[in-house]
């Protein structure tokens, strides 16, 4: 993960401007950060463990320095700790990088290093990169970078510093990087997010590309070293959307936002077609539909494969996407890979995807930042249309893969001929929010037992993973998600009086069949939170009963989920945890 930035300005004072935007990247990790500033040819380092806020403290922005780079880590190779923070420097202090991403052969250029007497003073992978920059012996600087990134194996996007120059040197390879450039400055960043205040336009630098930017010239080559030119994207509202506005925190504020995003979702699907391409041309020979993604994306892949087989009768299945690439996936032409990702740049899917391209698949991907690699990469792109989402614990974006599979389900319902009855504008007119109030005091049941389960059925059963991740995610809890069915295989032995069990019910056909899974549960001591819209006559094994608003069972899940999500919300609150910053974790996941 990690955000890195790079700016230059014709203006002194860059450091204000540096960690106004490196905020802006906080989401993408926020163990440690750092920044260095370049002044008369030496380089000015200030880091700090923890927030961003850390750091500010022991910065007065007070330079009069031009140029700087900045990180805001999530660390993979080596502790959180000063010395593993960067910006790293070579031992000669002439270069200085922030990366984000992944040396996998770092061990064997750590050797390489060695033997020639360079020693290096963290424990990252990343401190390699400006050592061997130093000991590099092409003569220009851009011919020392290609020689470099050529050297590397694994992911990187890097943005270095030369002692000498007013300029920028970035490099990718999977991870992302955007140049964005006016009169008078030029930055680089790890996302568009931070050019929306001072720049119009951007460019994605492409994979296996490096380049010079200046305050006058950008130099781009391929990894050939073929001069290129690259495409500038307009800066959208998307860029702008990450305000938090009156709310205390993201989490909070994306969760109140799911009403609007479907409201976007049904309005931007009626004014552009995104499924012409999706015609029976694109389907003719497809047999199978694979569904990947990690985490809340994944969770979403599994409802997806259940709206598709039941919607449109197609073979289809859910995979995770770091399980996917090594499983040995049967594919080929008659197969559609369906990728799910809310940043467009979690790094598995995106190997993924490019995996099934190569076996030959027709790909399709669900993204929510327009502007990611994935998006780029698949050959078809369906938008989520959720707005920036800065959380960790992903949200609305969850609501928008389930609205945005629904559609595509009853889609391929409909060119298989069979008449579509479902009319999704009821999603504007129910009640996202029915009942939540009540959500505080199922908190305090949360709070109050040792053990906490959640089990449903098919589409219920994917809303209860979906439920146990967002508990894990930000209140630490330990919690266990599984089929109702499954109980008595074995988990059915963990309940007991200190247990409590949440019953999430949509289907009527099923409701009976949970009702006595819930007589299990009660029978061994277990309290039981119904989660349904259900009418249910029968409620003596119920001990608490939460009910959200009613829609078609085909549709529940796009609601059911959401006390959930407030749930999880409530209880980390209670708790005094941060909801949008949650341990160890990180929003974009561009490493494997
Ligand atoms: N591998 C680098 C580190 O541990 C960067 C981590 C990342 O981008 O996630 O510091």
């Amino acid at each position: 993960m990690c955000g890195i930035i790079g700016y230059l300005s014709r203006t002194k004072g860059v450091s204000k401007k540096i960690i106004h935007n490196l905020k802006k990247l906080e989401y993408r990790g926020y163990d440690s950060s750092g920044i260095c500033l370049l002044k008369n040819n030496k380089f000015l380092v200030k880091k700090s463990v923890g927030e961003i806020a850390n750091l500010e403290q022991k910065l007065n922005y007070d330079d009069d320095c031009v140029c700087g780079i900045a990180h805001t880590r999530w660390a993979t190779h080596g502790k959180v700790n000063l010395k593993n923070t960067h910006p790293h420097l070579c031992p000669n202090k002439t270069w200085a990088v922030v990366h984000n991403g992944i040396i996998e052969n770092y061990l064997e250029l750590t050797k390489l290093l060695q033997d020639k007497n360079i020693k290096l003073k963290s424990d990252t992978d990343t401190e390699i990169i400006p050592a061997l920059m130093e000991i590099c012996e092409e003569k220009n600087n851009m011919d020392k970078l290609k020689y470099v990134t050529g050297l590397l194996s694994g992911s990187f996007a890097i943005c270095l510093l030369n002692k000498n120059e007013n300029a920028l040197y970035v490099a990718r390879r999977h991870s992302p990087l955007y140049i964005a450039k006016n009169q008078d400055s030029c930055m680089v960043s790890s996302d568009p997010v931070t050019f929306g205040e001072d720049y119009t336009t951007y460019f994605p630098l492409p994979d296996d590309c490096f380049a010079r930017v200046d305050l006058d010239t950008m130099l781009v080559y391929n990894k050939n070293f073929e001069k290129i030119t690259l495409a500038p994207c307009e800066i959208g509202s998307f860029e702008k959307s990450a305000e938090l506005g009156k709310y205390s925190y993201y989490a909070e504020k994306e969760i109140s936002e799911i009403p609007k995003v479907v409201e976007q979702i049904l309005l931007n699907y009626k004014t552009v077609d995104h499924f012409k391409k999706l015609n029976k041309q694109f389907f003719k020979n497809i047999k199978k539909i694979k569904l990947i993604g990690c985490g809340t994306a994944y969770h979403a892949c599994l409802m997806g494969e259940k709206f598709i087989q039941k919607d449109a009768r197609i073979e289809a299945q859910a995979y995770i996407a770091s399980e996917f690439r090594y499983s040995h996936p049967l594919i080929s032409n008659d197969t559609l890979c369906i990728f799910v990702s809310q940043s467009g740049e979690t790094a598995d899917t995106l190997l993924s995807l490019e995996l099934a391209k190569k076996m030959g698949a027709k790909t399709l991907a669900l993204v929510n930042v327009p502007y990611s690699s994935i998006a780029r990469s698949a050959d078809i792109t369906l938008p989520l249309c959720a707005g920036m989402e800065v959380a960790v614990m992903s949200t609305k974006a969850y609501n928008a893969m389930l609205t945005v599979l629904k559609m595509l389900s009853l889609h391929l319902r409909q060119l298989n001929k069979n008449n579509v009855d479902e009319d999704l504008k009821v999603l504007n007119n129910v009640d996202y929010f029915k009942n939540i109030d009540k959500i505080d005091e199922i908190s305090d049941l949360v709070l109050k037992s040792e053990k906490v389960f959640f089990i449903g059925r098919v589409e219920d059963y994917v809303t209860s993973l979906e439920a146990g991740l967002k508990l894990k995610e930000i209140t630490y809890i330990n919690c266990v998600s599984l089929p109702s069915g499954e109980l008595k295989h074995g988990t059915l032995s963990l309940v007991d009086n200190k247990s409590l069990v949440f019953v999430i019910a949509t289907d009527e056909n099923l409701l009976s069949k949970n009702l006595a899974s819930a007589s299990e549960i009660k029978a061994r001591g277990g309290k039981i939170v119904l989660v349904t819209n259900l009418d249910v006559k029968r409620q003596e094994e119920i001990d608490y009963l939460y009910k959200f608003d009613k829609i078609s069972s085909s549709l529940s899940s796009i609601l059911s989920v959401i006390p959930f999500q407030v749930l999880a919300y409530k209880t980390c609150i209670k708790l005094g945890y941060s909801p949008d910053k949650p341990r160890n974790l990180a929003k974009s996941v561009t490493v494997e």
